[in-house]
């Protein structure tokens, strides 16, 4: 008999005030799309949530435009301070609204209600407290004298931390003066809709944030359209690198934050109750579905079996199951699609020759689901050591030496972030230097700060979110024109000398 049985304790969605259907947002108002309207359902049921618009290239085309009025009109002539206090006005209502947004994210998404309340929403907030102090605090930033907003910036975001990342784009975005169009997952537009609402709340002028729903082809209408000054864009490396062949060229600012394969490594020396918590948060948090998650787990040879065996002894107590329990700790996958290619790859591990163990756990009925899952002896040619698997499996690898360590962490297209777990201040700043990952975690995972910028290198794309860094990416700072400027001056000197 087990004594210490968890009885359920599942967060009502009656906080919910939930629409039918709902419209694109566009200057200000819900509108109809001119496309199929399509259907968001809960990943944990399968039931439907809502009826949701799909904008056409006609959409996008009126939002675009409302955005441009905006920024014409409106937005440009507010001062810094006055854009920061709409910016802290949201970020008071995201707070206010916050356990609403919690249920809707998780109910929308599948992620467990524990993460999106104390993780996503609370963060959604500070991102937006963050970039609210700057707002009127450009010509201080350090980027140069008297920087200025791009215009109208085109954002695009993934399905993982759907209101997440929308504080990402539209906040520095907001800061730095630009308006915004922005395009949601077509599986997670919910959190995106109800944001929309905060900003009718927060008295937003007209058109500074426009929300579109709608799927690849909505996204790509957006990022092409002619009258876009700045996109950013979050989502695959295949769609990254789509968008940045089209937009090569039209002199449309870009940042794109693409997947990730991390490498979490855990030396011998390592505090290991601590690192096996490190190892669990970076793989499993969100089902996995996190581009930054240290989903090759790199561990010193002699404490390998030490390590695998409490890793599993831990995740056996992990909890899968309804996403709005606040007792779960891993929620449901997605889609069915996603789904799908977890078991793909993972079937391919196994065919390849890693030994595959299960965590074993109930699986719903209904929904969709996929057990924590560890491939041990893994080789570093194997697919599951090289692709982005994007949930709940971690590939384990071993080294010998630090040198080993390091040339496995960065023998990879990606470089997105990576682990260290030492007992050694030294060695972990000597094996920081010499990893080509964007952010780099020591004996913790998965923190992330608004303060901090984030992004990769390699195949994980380009530019910086967050922090000071973050702004920089919208807004044209006397470096970028300097850049532009000093062949012209060259030029001309040039000339001078000649005809003289
Ligand atoms: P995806 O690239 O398929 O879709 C991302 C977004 O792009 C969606 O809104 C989608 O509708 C849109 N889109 C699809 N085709 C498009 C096109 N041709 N033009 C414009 N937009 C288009 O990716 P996904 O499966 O939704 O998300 C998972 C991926 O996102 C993973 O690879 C993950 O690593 C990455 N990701 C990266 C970060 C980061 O910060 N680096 C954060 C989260 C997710």
């Amino acid at each position: 008999m087990n004594f210490l049985e968890y009885a359920p304790a599942p967060e009502s969605p009656s906080i919910l005030h939930l629409r039918k259907e709902y419209g694109l947002f566009i200057d200000g108002e819900f509108v109809k799309g001119h496309g199929k309207p399509f259907a968001t359902i809960s990943p944990s049921s399968e039931k439907h949530i809502a009826q949701i618009a799909n904008a056409n290239a006609k959409d996008v085309d009126v939002a675009v435009a409302a955005a441009r009025r905006a920024y014409d009109r409106t937005w440009s002539k507010l001062s810094g301070a006055d854009r920061g206090k709409f910016l802290f006005r949201i970020a008071r209502l995201v707070q206010e609204r916050a356990r609403e947004l919690a249920v809707a994210e998780s109910l929308d998404n599948g992620k467990p209600i524990k993460e999106s309340r104390d993780v996503d929403v609370p963060l959604v907030a500070a991102w937006f407290f963050y970039y609210a102090g700057w707002a009127d605090k450009l010509d201080y930033a350090g980027l140069g004298a008297s920087p200025a907003a791009l215009g109208v910036a085109a954002q695009v975001i993934p399905w993982n931390f759907p209101l997440l990342m929308l504080a990402w784009k539209i906040a520095p975005a907001l800061a730095a003066g630009n308006t915004v169009v922005l395009k949601p997952a077509e599986t997670t537009p919910l959190t995106a809709l109800l944001f929309a609402e905060i900003l009718q709340q927060a008295e937003l002028p007209a058109g500074v944030v426009n929300i579109l729903t709608g799927a690849g082809d909505t996204g790509a209408a957006l990022v092409n359209h002619p009258d876009v000054n700045k996109v950013a864009f979050t989502g695959s490396t295949a769609v990254g690198r789509a968008i940045a062949k089209s937009t090569a060229g039209t002199g449309k600012k870009l940042t794109l934050e693409l997947g990730g394969k991390a490498a979490n490594i855990v030396f011998d020396d390592a505090p290991i109750d601590q690192a096996v918590e490190g190892i669990v948060n970076g793989i499993f948090f969100n089902q996995g579905h996190v581009c930054c998650a240290g989903s090759r787990l790199l561990v010193q040879e002699n404490i390998h079996e030490e390590v695998v065996d409490r890793l599993k002894r831990r995740l056996s107590t992990l909890r899968l199951g309804d996403p709005l329990d606040k007792n779960t700790d891993i929620g449901a996958i997605n889609s069915r699609e996603q789904l799908d290619r977890i078991r793909e790859l993972s079937d391919i591990g196994e065919a390849e020759g890693a030994d595959r163990w299960t965590a074993d756990c109930a699986i719903p009925e209904n929904g969709f689901w996929f057990a924590p899952t560890i491939f041990d002896n893994v080789s570093t040619s194997s697919r599951i050591a090289r692709e982005e698997i994007f949930g709940p499996v971690l590939s384990v690898l071993t080294f010998r030496t630090p040198a080993e360590a390091i040339s496995k962490a960065n023998n990879t297209p990606y470089g997105l972030s990576a682990g260290i777990w030492s007992d050694k201040g030294s060695k972990i700043l000597a094996v920081a230097d010499q990893l080509k990952a964007g952010v780099i975690w020591a004996n913790t995972f998965n923190r992330f700060d608004p303060a901090s910028p984030f992004g990769g290198y390699k195949e994980s794309g380009y530019g910086r979110e967050g922090g000071r860094h973050g702004l920089a990416a919208y807004l044209q700072t006397s470096i970028d024109a300097g850049a532009s400027r000093t062949p012209v001056a060259a030029r001309t000197t040039i000339t001078k000398k000649v005809t003289k």
